[in-house]
């Protein structure tokens, strides 16, 4: 009842929810009897849990923040969804996004943007603003997010919150709704590292209904977030931070805390080396033609005839001129720019040219990290270049948005887990700042014990 009140209150004016559950009290009520009829429930049960709009629901609409889907209703809900429910949360909403999760501000979403609560007038981030907006407005306590190229991170690094992306293949992607799916990865966005910790336990693990899904046994993130808050694991840690992300761009506030909270590490026992990734400079390039050509292949599926919007030209018309009005009518601007890219880049004659040298390139960012992680065992940087930007300042300039995600992508390109943890405040402009960390694949507990030990 208290996120319920705490969003009627300032929901007004951030606008973090697409949809706010009109059950949550009976979810948690059963609970309750659950609970006092001698159930062992686990350490979340009764805990609220905002949805980003992403990931599909049984009972709240999913529109993945596009006209192409409102009111969708899904007659299955997301894996994560189910076993966030079979663990006793109680789903309170669903986020706002970025249509199909594709931007870094949530200025794309089709129902207009969410606000930063630091500053409304400041975006939250993206593509999973409404998430992080959630949290950190205090409407939400935990949040699910996805991060294909930075989501999960970057709007938790621009609104003081925590964000992770695991390993890829370590959570299911089955029932988010798909931008890229060689680079989608659902995680956690929370106040703390431990609280992120005990949501990924909720979530990880295998699922036969996604075939990358890895079939390891996970250890607990919330005890390796534990044992960072005791202070074990810095002594003798090799941090390498990445010379390559600290080049141009990254704004003065933003590169000061992320100095001073290396400083802490090192007092605290970790060994701080420079290492260099020669090839990220080419990630948002490359990035930016594999996510479009993925995209382009899935989002064919809204095709006006098996899911949502459906525009009949003069009452009737040919398969193709529905599909095409459809299509028109319920794509926004960038997406459509993307769908055209990655169908330019997929095309006969140009394949090899741009699809073809991305993967290469893709594969020399993927030698980069297992370089590094060769001397270190994990790599630091920002989490994104600034602080929160004004709204409407990059909505018009496609290049300045996606420049935004400089640091982020490169573990979505390798599929390694990255965290977002807070570091203080900006001190030209009180906004917040984040600490990325990246680890090896499958060592997902080794940022949750890295990054709890900053709090
Ligand atoms: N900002 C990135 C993009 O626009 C990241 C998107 C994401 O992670 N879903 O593609």
């Amino acid at each position: 009842q208290a996120h319920l009140d705490r969003i009627g209150v300032v929901d007004g004016a951030v606008h973090a929810f697409l949809h706010v559950s009109d059950h949550a009290l009976d979810v948690a009520a059963d609970i309750d009897k659950r609970r006092s009829a001698g159930e062992q429930l686990g350490e979340l049960a009764g805990v609220p849990l905002a949805i980003k709009d992403v990931l599909v629901t049984t009972d709240m609409p999913s529109t993945s923040g596009s006209r192409m889907l409102e009111g969708y209703m899904s007659p299955f809900d997301a894996t994560v969804v189910a076993r966030s429910r079979a663990a006793g949360l109680v789903p309170l909403g669903k986020t706002n996004m970025d249509e199909f999760a594709m931007g870094s501000s949530t200025e794309h979403s089709a129902f207009g943007p969410t606000r930063n609560p630091w500053d409304l007038e400041r975006i939250p981030g993206g593509s999973g603003g409404g998430s992080a907006a959630a949290v950190a407005a205090f409407e939400a306590p935990l949040a699910l997010g996805s991060d294909t190229g930075g989501s999960i991170r970057q709007p938790a690094h621009v609104t003081g919150t925590v964000g992770v992306k695991p390993t890829y293949g370590a959570v299911s992607r089955y029932g988010s709704i798909a931008l890229a799916s060689s680079l989608d990865q659902v995680g956690p966005v929370t106040r703390t590292v431990l609280d992120a910790g005990l949501l990924q336990d909720v979530i990880q693990g295998h699922d036969p209904y996604d075939s990358t899904s890895l079939t390891d046994s996970w250890p607990s993130m919330a005890d390796a977030a534990r044992a960072g808050l005791r202070g074990e694991g810095l002594a003798g840690l090799k941090v390498g931070v990445i010379s390559d992300l600290l080049g141009s761009g990254i704004q003065s506030g933003v590169l000061s805390r992320f100095r001073e909270a290396l400083a802490l590490l090192e007092k605290n026992g970790a060994e701080i080396v420079e290492v260099s990734a020669p090839h990220f400079e080419y990630a948002v390039a490359a990035y930016y033609l594999i996510l479009p050509a993925e995209a382009s292949s899935n989002l064919a599926r809204f095709d006006s005839v098996r899911f949502g919007l459906r525009v009949e030209p003069d009452g009737g018309g040919t398969v193709e001129q529905v599909m095409a009005a459809s299509r028109e009518a319920g794509f926004g601007p960038e997406v459509k720019r993307r769908i055209i890219l990655g169908t330019y880049a997929l095309s006969a004659g140009y394949y090899d040219a741009y699809y073809g040298s991305a993967q290469k390139v893709r594969t020399l960012i993927q030698r980069d990290f297992a370089n590094a992680f060769a001397n270190v065992d994990v790599l630091a940087s920002p989490s994104a270049p600034t602080t929160a930007f004004k709204l409407a300042e990059k909505l018009d300039d496609p290049m300045a948005m996606y420049l935004n995600d400089v640091t982020t992508i490169p573990a979505n390109l390798a599929g390694v887990p990255g965290i977002s943890v807070p570091v203080g405040l900006a001190p030209e402009d009180g906004l917040p700042v984040g600490i990325q960390f990246m680890a090896p694949a499958r060592e997902d507990a080794r940022l949750y014990q890295v990054g709890a030990s900053l709090e």
